[in-house]
């Protein structure tokens, strides 16, 4: 059944509100035992105005506010509670209010330099665990900007998922598959279409309950076809929210975390959309084929290029071809993936672990079963 928050909301009784439908855990309930000492509860950032917020929580939707020592403790407006953030707030039910006192520590952050020359970096989304990096396969097809994207993904801390929009316009989709996974280190690569739904299933079993997605790509790829499918409305008229203030004035905002029929949520702000044309314009220097054509002529494939004799990177670094830092990223990039496999097989391991429990358990069930015979 699809859990949206009107439904939630107009429903007596059923289903409920929960944290679970907005992606809370047992990881989220561990940081948050300091607050609940407080006597503070968890609620979701939905959405952000300037400097006040709409927050979901076991009391409903309410607007919110930070608090005064809140903002004299975090002077920087990245600490400053964001779409997608875990809050610990002091509701308001009966007045629809409430007062955020703190922001739980982000999993990831996607983020952007603030407008004009402000060094200062502005938070656009949190705690995305899935990023999909949407692009077409259409004559905007461009691998190096998937690679730039790719970055962005793993510098955010979410895990990406690479979509190939448009596959029925495209004579050769595994062509083109095979081409962005040679890239991909790894993470999934899937061709779609919004046009005929082709592929859509899959999509949304990539956002099952308790994930929180957000979509990537350059304007025209079809994001926001693939958002409205994949809400089966379009996202425009799921937008209005009716709030009734202190003075009885209605007042319609705009929700930016949205839940998904199947179940997950979807982070989609007017920062992240800002961040696309940031990520292609600015022209990032971030798809390391340079640096990836030095370690393929090191003398050891396995070169960790640390001092191996016949090392083309430290030789390129020694004579200046390589910049320092250039190379640092790309380690820092190289580290995060690595990371990330780590993760990934571990929690394989773990589905295979509780798998081979089951069956044990299902074993001596049988025995016993035969024992009493
Ligand atoms: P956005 O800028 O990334 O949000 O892209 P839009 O969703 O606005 O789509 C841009 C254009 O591509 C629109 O004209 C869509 O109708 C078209 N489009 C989107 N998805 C598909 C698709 O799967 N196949 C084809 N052929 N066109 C598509
Ligand atoms: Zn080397």
């Amino acid at each position: 059944m699809s859990i949206l928050y009107d439904d939630i909301n107009t429903t007596t009784g059923v289903p409920r509100l929960t944290l679970e439908v907005l992606g809370w855990d047992g990881g989220w309930a561990e940081q948050y035992v300091p607050f609940k000492n407080r006597g503070l509860s968890p609620a979701r950032v939905t959405c952000e105005h300037r400097e006040a917020y709409e927050v979901a929580g076991e009391s409903g939707e309410l607007r919110a506010d930070i608090s005064g020592r809140f903002r004299h403790e975090h002077p920087l407006h990245r600490e400053w509670p964001t779409v997608g953030d875990w809050v610990a707030i002091a509701p308001r039910p009966t007045e629809g209010t409430a007062t955020i006192h703190e922001v739980l520590p982000r999993r990831s952050c996607f983020s952007r330099k603030a407008a004009g020359d402000r060094t200062e970096e502005q938070i656009v989304a949190a705690n995305v665990d899935i990023v999909f990096l949407v692009t077409s396969l259409d004559r905007d097809f461009n691998i190096r900007r998937i690679e730039r994207y790719l970055t962005v993904a793993w510098d955010s801390g979410a895990r990406p998922i690479i979509l190939l929009n448009k596959a029925d316009v495209c004579a050769d989709v595994s062509y083109y598959v095979s081409e962005v996974e040679a890239i991909a280190f790894g993470s999934p690569v899937l061709a779609l279409s919004a046009a005929t739904r082709q592929g859509l299933d899959v999509l949304r079993d990539m956002a099952p309950p308790g994930i929180t997605g957000a979509f990537l790509g350059s304007s025209g790829v079809g994001k926001s076809s693939l958002v409205n499918a994949l809400l089966d409305r379009p996202r425009q008229t799921t937008q209005a929210v009716r709030d009734n203030d202190s003075r009885g004035r209605h007042t319609t905002t705009s929700r930016e975390l949205l839940p998904l029929p199947g179940g997950g949520l979807l982070i989609d702000t007017p920062g992240m959309r800002e961040l696309q044309i940031w990520s292609d314009d600015k022209g990032l220097e971030t798809s390391f084929s340079d640096v990836e054509t030095l370690v393929s002529q090191c003398r050891f494939t396995d070169c960790t290029h640390a001092g191996e004799p016949g090392c083309a990177v430290q030789a390129a670094l020694a004579d200046g071809t390589l910049k320092q830092d250039r190379f640092r990223s790309y380690a820092k990039l190289q580290r995060e993936i690595q990371y990330q496999a780590l993760r990934q097989d571990q929690s394989a391991r773990l589905i295979e672990k509780n798998r081979w429990k089951k069956i044990a358990k299902e074993v001596r069930r049988i025995e016993r079963y035969k024992g009493n015979k």
